[in-house]
């Protein structure tokens, strides 16, 4: 694992070392462990494929490269574990992105063997920075430790591309404008697991999370979400026009996730529909489903990379989304052979 301590005494950010994955020591007065002082981020490793149209998600056909590995978009992920140091009023915020990626890259090297092989497979990684300042006084910590582990992960859908079914029927809350929703930090988690269990006893697998009394829809689960509705009349082209929308970042309940803006570029590149980023409520929702306009659902985030949703629990009902899965499938396929370098995306996609 990599390891690089922080400590405002001694001059901040210390040497990186690679060391064996192992316990770390902490202070029981630890700020972390008291006051959830601690942010993360989820990325992935991937070993390259070429060749073979392997779109079955069994890698059938693909040959795989295996001196090429590659990290897709980790600048986003570094921004963003400094984002949430700073929502946490930690120190050392201001790190240089570009130097953490290259320790990253030398674990990756280093841990090349734990990388399977595969569309569907790869090595995660999970940098974390976590408070190691032993002090209960309620105040920004001194010493951090930020560390970065890694597992090899396989295909998350290992029975296809399943559609799940959703419920915004819960009495909780996961994040509000002026809070901390859009960090990636461990106090927006703990607190979903419950009525996520909940959920789950009831027959949906993840809540749609939902804020405030107009229920403007945030997110799903740990993912983004997005809707495809259409708008009526016809586009320049003679066509249905057709938006995706996606909730703006612009509140702060939202998660900026990498997936979201890469899906957000792509679609906008095929330029086939509007693409949004606006508030939609859960009435917005129902009244489109009611006439027909709600085309397609899903989440979107770098576990499962896209999730087709098939029903929306909202008020006791189940609004059904009629074609789980056509433009999920397409993003889905499109995102993954950018990840696997089947085809280079965008310049800077995949270092
Ligand atoms: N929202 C939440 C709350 C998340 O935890 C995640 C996973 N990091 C996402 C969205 C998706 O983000 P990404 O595409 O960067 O994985």
């Amino acid at each position: 694992m990599l390891t690089i301590a922080y400590d405002g005494k001694v001059g901040g950010w210390q040497t990186p070392k690679i060391v064996p994955y192992g316990d770390i020591s902490l202070s029981p007065a630890a700020s972390s462990l008291h006051y959830g002082m601690q942010c993360f981020e989820g990325m992935k490793a991937y070993r390259a494929l070429t060749g073979g149209d392997g779109r079955d998600g069994k890698g059938e056909g693909d040959v795989v490269e295996e001196d090429d590995l590659r990290l897709f978009r980790p600048d986003r992920n570094m921004n963003r574990l400094k984002d949430s140091m700073r929502r946490l009023g930690m120190p050392g915020y201001d790190f240089d992105g570009g130097e953490v990626i290259e320790c990253i890259k030398e674990l990756v090297r280093l841990d090349r063997d734990w990388i399977p092989s595969g569309r569907g497979y790869s090595l995660y990684l999970r940098p974390t920075v976590i408070s190691t300042h032993p002090y209960l006084g309620l105040s920004p910590p001194e010493s951090l430790l930020l560390y970065v582990i890694t597992s090899p992960v396989g295909p998350y859908y290992a029975t296809g591309f399943d559609p799940v079914r959703l419920t915004t029927d819960t009495p909780y809350v996961r994040a509000w404008p002026g809070g901390s929703g859009s960090s990636k930090i461990g106090g927006n988690y703990g607190p979903t697991m419950m009525p996520g269990a909940e959920a789950h006893g009831r027959g949906y697998s993840q809540i749609l999370w939902t804020f405030g009394e107009e229920e403007h829809v945030t997110e799903v689960g740990a993912m983004n979400v997005f809707f495809l509705l259409e708008k009526g009349g016809a586009d320049g082209k003679g066509r249905r026009r057709r938006e995706l929308v996606t909730p703006p970042l612009t509140r702060g309940d939202i998660l900026p996730g990498v997936t979201r803006q890469s899906i957000l570029e792509l679609a906008e590149r095929w330029d086939e529909f509007d693409v949004v980023e606006r508030s939609i409520t859960m009435s917005e929702i129902r009244k489109a489903s009611c006439d027909g306009r709600l085309l397609e659902a899903f989440g979107a985030g770098t576990a499962a990379v896209v999730t087709p949703i098939s029903h929306i629990q909202y008020r006791g009902e189940d609004i059904i989304v009629p074609a789980p899965g056509e433009l999920a499938m397409r993003l889905f396929d499109d995102l993954v052979d950018i990840q696997y370098g089947v085809v280079e995306g965008p310049e800077g996609w995949s270092v």
